[in-house]
């Protein structure tokens, strides 16, 4: 194996937060692995979850990776560890973690260049920052990235969004576990940033980015990045790894050039070798019980209320399958009040009895005629027999209305 330790300089951090009295991130930085994960469920299982995770990336990696496909592979046994270990306790039922960040890759006789694989499973992220500008290599597995995606709502939003901790790919929630991962040139002058949403949730891009851009130390500039994020709330746990590549490719490769974007575009460049392994994951989001702290939620997985059957498009359409009251549910309920009223009004009407004139009762315009009769109740004539003629339900008026007339009379 090379010495991948004299390839890189590395400084990192975790921290709980300033809400938080645990802190369920994990990372390991260490001999060419640098990788976060947030741990997520009660009892303390998120840190046994997370810490499962970054354990079994560094120990399958000090066998060697040669290739992006072993890098899968010890994804894909985190995730069968953390898995076995939650069936082992009813407290751990459930329990799971994102993951994120890059390992450095042995060379092989086909391809002696440096290279390095990333990879990504939830809304932790990994940052490339290289002349001047920072670029978001992972996309986040999340319920807001999706409604980010859709144009419901900005980057901004997302960061304030109630409902950001909800993540639609995490390991230990299914057998099957879909992993975003490629390889990457080893460009001598990079620097990484392998982060937990704790500090991307506190912290706008820009704002990285320049401590990225000012700070030489990666371990300085880890070390501010958390104190950034506690000073913006601290609303989570925040883990921060910053990366330099000290050995490398000169420049590089043509086909390795970054998107001409701004920071925070959010954009994956597209010359990235995208290599998503193959089951898509099932039932996936988890949506913790509520608690103080925006810890990422966590739904049973047999619940049906919102477990999506797949990854991020099923997210989107458990959105568009809540119940919602709108306009249409709201002038049916009038229109169905209005003909209910006018039902009973000429059902009552059509079947009082008028003593005064029951031939001239029409069928239609009745109202008409009992209000004129009704009229007619001040006439000497059939004042006796008025009160009888009057339906209660028509005198719907109450009696001690100002300006109503008295009860058992009608008003027009
Ligand atoms: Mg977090």
């Amino acid at each position: 194996m090379t010495d991948a330790a004299a390839r890189f300089a590395v400084g990192a951090r975790s921290h709980a937060g300033m809400v938080r009295t645990n802190n369920e991130d994990a990372f390991v930085a260490d001999a060419g692995v640098f990788v976060v994960a947030d741990g997520m469920g009660g009892h303390q299982a998120g840190e046994v979850a997370s810490a499962l995770a970054v354990d079994t990336l560094k120990g399958a990696h000090a066998t060697g990776f040669v290739s992006v496909t072993d890098l899968e592979r010890a994804v894909r046994d985190a995730n069968s560890a953390i898995r076995m270990h939650a069936a082992e306790s009813a407290e751990r039922a459930g329990m799971g973690t994102t993951l994120t960040g890059l390992v450095a890759l042995e060379p092989h006789d086909d391809d002696p260049t440096p290279r390095l694989a990333v990879a990504n499973v939830g809304d932790s992220r990994t940052y490339l920052h290289r002349d001047h500008r920072l670029v978001r290599l992972t996309v986040d597995h999340s319920y807001v990235q999706e409604l980010v995606r859709t144009g419901q709502i900005t980057e901004q939003e997302a960061r304030f969004h109630p409902r950001r901790n909800i993540v639609t790919r995490a390991l230990g929630i299914d057998h099957n576990i879909a992993v975003d991962a490629w390889v990457r040139s080893c460009v001598r002058g990079d620097r990484y940033l392998v982060c937990s949403d704790g500090l991307v949730d506190e912290v706008p891009d820009h704002e990285i980015a320049a401590v990225l851009d000012g700070v030489a130390d990666p371990q300085v500039a880890a070390d501010q990045l958390v104190e950034m994020a506690n000073r913006h709330g601290g609303r989570d746990n925040v883990t921060v790894i910053v990366v330099d590549v000290l050995d490398g490719l000169d420049s590089p490769p043509a086909d390795d050039v970054l998107p001409a974007g701004a920071v925070d575009d959010g954009d994956l460049p597209s010359t990235l070798d995208w290599a998503d392994g193959p089951g898509v994951s099932a039932d996936t989001t988890r949506v913790m019980p509520a608690q103080t702290a925006p810890a990422t939620q966590v739904l049973p997985v047999t619940s049906t209320a919102s477990v999506p059957s797949s990854g991020p498009s099923s997210t989107t359409a458990a959105i568009a399958s809540r119940p919602r009251f709108g306009l249409p549910q709201l002038l049916f309920l009038v229109a169905l009040g209005a003909i209910l009223t006018v039902v009973i009004v000429v059902v009552v009407l059509a079947t009082q009895d008028d003593p005064v004139s029951p031939v001239d009762t029409p069928t239609t315009g009745v109202v008409t005629t009992v209000v004129s009769d009704a009229t007619t109740v001040t006439t000497p004539t059939i004042a006796p027999t008025s009160p009888v003629t009057v339906s209660p339900s028509v005198s719907t008026t109450p009696a001690t209305a100002p300006g109503n007339a008295p009860a058992g009379s009608v008003t027009p």
